[in-house]
């Protein structure tokens, strides 16, 4: 038996996940573990609780598929940050979450970063360790940074100090000249930061004790990771410049494979590198959020069924949930349009759909505008990918093809860079 298998681990926001997948990519086995709750000191225990997460996770994997796996790789939440001892991997303080914002830091950070950096904002990377470093005096010397993803992957592979440049993005490195920029240089912090490979890339074997104890072959290599938004792109597998992935979720959020970089503060666009090309990618407010503030889905899957999607829609909304909007419009005093609210509800529905399918349009054409590449087929992830009628108009609105993604757990993604890593 030569079967070759290949395991991804997602640590997303609520629980983690695990896919197994061979070389064609059909899922062989799959999994998902709620965060146990670690509590010291009144206060929730996250590094403990990931840590014996992933351990699960690895027993999880049936015992008949462990000897052939070939490779393992994990994604975390962006901007999930851990400052550990350089030396023994220890946490040296909680871990900051990828939401949680630190504008103590955010003055210095500003005087350093060029204007709109991504790093300039409260909850990136940078902000987290600036906030860390002017708050601690022990240890100093001998700590380090590391990213959700690549504290887990070091449990597996014993590596202190390796990061991927999707991970390290938010924290200022440049993946253009794959190298940290000389203004992060020179500050005395940049001394914790890790080093940077491509997301997929072989860092070693995983452990020796690991390996016998769980069952794993002894050639499984540990591969960097990404972030769970890559990860769930990679899950779709576009692979070509051109393609994109809508997640239509609680929000309305675009990314795009395009062959050029493209950043614009305004409106909150970013790239991140994807080995040869660039993942250009925007975030609307409208989406599911503003759509569950007006019918449960229960109604959303009723009314939807009496929609004819190839009817023109009259209405023109703009769908948010609480005012304000960043992309494709930058407009912070945006008030949501829902009115007039005609009598029929099947109408009022097929308005808001034709209506987020225009901002969906307008997403696509602003990067455009700013350098992508042209969008040619977009494939949909989140609750409203579901919707048949949803996604009729929205090929309709776009003029272009329009389908479900196949794959959209980040898990999945996460496979397919231990699949990559292991080439
Ligand atoms: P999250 O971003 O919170 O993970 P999900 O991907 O789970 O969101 O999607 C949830 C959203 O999907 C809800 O806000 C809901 O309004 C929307 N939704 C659920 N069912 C449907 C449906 N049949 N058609 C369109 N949208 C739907």
């Amino acid at each position: 038996d030569n079967r070759q298998l290949y395991l991804g681990m997602d640590f997303g926001t609520s629980g983690a996940r695990y896919a197994l997948i061979d070389d064609q990519g059909t899922i062989q086995a799959e999994g998902k573990r709620n965060y146990p709750q670690y509590v010291s000191e009144n206060t929730m225990d996250w590094a403990t609780s990931w840590k014996a997460t992933l351990f699960l996770l690895l027993e999880d994997v049936p015992v008949s598929l462990r000897p052939f796996i070939s490779s393992i790789s994990i994604d975390g939440t962006s901007a999930t940050t851990i400052v550990v001892d350089s030396t023994t991997g220890e946490p040296l303080c909680r871990p900051f979450l990828y939401n949680e914002s630190f504008p103590d830091a955010l003055p210095l950070v500003k005087s350093v970063a060029p204007a709109n950096h991504t790093v300039c904002s409260g909850s990136s990377t940078l902000c987290k360790l600036v906030s860390w470093w002017n708050s601690h005096d022990s240890n100093k010397e001998s700590s380090l940074l590391l990213h959700q993803a690549d504290w887990l992957l070091w449990h597996l592979h014993g590596k202190l100090g390796i990061t991927d440049y999707n991970n390290a993005l938010k924290v200022g490195y440049d993946p253009e000249i794959e190298s940290y920029p000389p203004w992060l240089l020179q500050q005395p912090y940049s001394q914790l930061l890790p080093s940077v490979k491509a997301p997929g890339t072989s860092i070693g074997h995983l452990k020796e004790d690991i390996r016998t104890q769980y069952g794993f072959p002894k050639d499984c290599v540990i591969c960097t990771g990404t972030t769970d938004s890559i990860a769930a792109f990679l899950a779709a597998r576009a692979t070509q410049p051109g393609k994109a992935v809508t997640s239509l979720g609680s929000t309305l959020a675009v990314k795009l494979l395009s062959t050029n970089r493209i950043d614009d503060a305004r409106f909150g666009v970013y790239s991140h590198r994807l080995d040869d090309k660039w993942l250009v990618g925007g975030a609307s407010n409208t989406g599911g959020a503003a759509l569950r503030q007006i019918f449960t889905d229960e109604q959303l899957e009723e009314l939807s069924k009496q929609i004819n999607p190839m009817e023109t829609s009259s209405l023109d909304y703009y769908p948010l949930p609480a005012v304000g909007e960043r992309f494709p419009v930058a407009d912070p005093q945006m008030v949501p349009r829902l009115h007039p609210r005609p009598e029929s509800d099947v109408d009022y529905l097929h308005g808001i759909f034709e209506s987020i399918a225009r901002i969906e349009a307008k997403a696509y054409g602003l990067l455009k505008d700013l350098g992508a590449t042209q969008v040619d087929e977009v494939f949909t992830a989140g609750g409203g990918a579901k919707n048949d009628k949803w996604t009729k108009i929205r090929e309709r609105v776009l003029g272009l093809p329009v389908s479900r993604a196949i794959q959209t757990e980040a898990s999945y993604g996460a496979a397919l860079l231990a699949l990559k890593g292991a080439r």
